[in-house]
């Protein structure tokens, strides 16, 4: 499989919901000054649907979903939300944020699965890879037989590429992309219709990374889960996902369609983003970066977070808080947080070319 900037699925962005969260906010630390981690963040994920979330370190990006799934560790604190899980089977929305433990145990993993950061270094050891997709099954599914659990496991590794009989094979004996393959294939063992993955492939090198992410899309396209996917490398997000949510210092200011997102963004922040990175298609062009660094989000500055970095920063900017939303002159389904798309700018060279 190859994987390019053709249409994909047609049906992603017209399906049902299946994760909406509305207006989370999350805190770092307790007392008269957190850390404003996530501030009113609002997202859906439509049924076998990739949605990207991009932005540099510390916008926000992985407290986003660690929240969403209810793993947030502390000192992270959700302040305000809610997360609907929209179940195919189930009579209405449920709200994660407010699920008793118990049912939020049995959710987690067969309706919402995630790869962490790094995960291919949290493998055990001393325990060989089948008995650890055995025990994870068998965690959740515990009527099954251990000969069905170890071919369920060896199912599992065949189809994240990886030849069956390493169910007998130590993490040590795998690569770190292989490795990675595993955790992958831990993910989707219960059959999750949702599949959280934050920076898989970040510790692997460029071959690997590919070769994973289409792995990734084929089993999305073959078994229709739904995919959230975290990087900050938003020129491989553009190859992957249908629709992408850029985030930055806790927001999400510019929320589009891939291809539109990579044609012609509409935020100076996402077109930064974008500047940051070699193409991976078309024509080669400039890097040019982001000056500065992002706003210490204890101490947020008034009006845009991004205007001290900002190259068309108008002098409203500088106090004025630009709301995330649609214009009468942007694309239908684009949202962004600028104030130059109020219809009363001129749009700078920037975001027209
Ligand atoms: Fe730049 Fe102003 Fe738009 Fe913020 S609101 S991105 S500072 S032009």
């Amino acid at each position: 499989m190859s994987i390019d900037m053709a249409p994909r699925t047609v049906a992603t962005l017209t399906g049902e919901p299946i994760l909406e969260i509305r207006d989370l906010a999350v805190d770092y630390g307790y007392g008269a000054d957190p850390v404003h981690a996530l501030r009113g963040v609002s997202l859906t994920l439509h049924r076998g649907e990739v949605l990207g979330i991009a932005g540099e370190s510390g916008c926000g990006k992985s407290t986003l979903v660690y929240a969403a799934t209810r793993l947030l560790p502390p000192p992270g604190i959700i302040v305000g939300g809610e997360v609907r899980y929209h179940d195919p089977d189930g009579a209405g929305p449920v709200d994660i944020l407010r699920m008793p433990d118990r049912d939020l145990r049995a959710a987690r993993w067969q309706d919402t699965a995630i790869v962490f950061q790094g995960a291919m270094n949290s493998l055990n050891p001393v325990y060989r890879i089948g008995r650890q997709i055995v025990d994870a099954i068998a965690a959740h599914r515990p009527h099954t037989s251990r000969a069905e659990r170890l071919e369920r496991a060896r199912e599992l590794l065949v189809m994240v590429g990886i030849d069956a009989d390493r169910v007998r094979s130590f993490p040590h004996e795998l690569s770190g992309g292989m490795r990675q393959r595993v955790m992958i294939a831990m993910a989707l063992a219960l059959e999750p219709r949702v599949l959280i993955l934050d920076e898989p492939t970040t510790a692997l090198d460029v071959v690997m990374q590919r070769q994973i992410l289409e792995q990734i899309m084929e089993l999305r396209d073959r078994l229709g889960f739904a995919v959230i996917f975290i990087t900050h490398d938003v020129s491989l997000l553009v190859e992957v996902a249908d629709h992408i949510a850029i985030m930055y210092a806790g927001e999400i200011v510019e929320e589009a369609d891939a291809r539109d997102v990579y044609r012609r963004p509409r935020h100076p922040y996402s077109h930064g983003l974008l500047h940051s990175f070699p193409p991976l298609h078309g024509p080669r062009r400039p890097l040019a970066g982001i000056p500065g660094s992002p706003p210490d989000l204890q101490a947020l500055p008034t009006g845009c977070p991004f205007h001290s970095r900002c190259p068309a920063a108008l002098p409203e900017c500088a106090t004025v808080h630009p709301e995330l939303g649609p214009t009468a002159l942007l694309e239908p389904g684009r949202r962004v947080a600028c104030l130059l798309h109020d219809g009363e700018h001129e749009l700078p060279e920037i975001l027209t070319g």
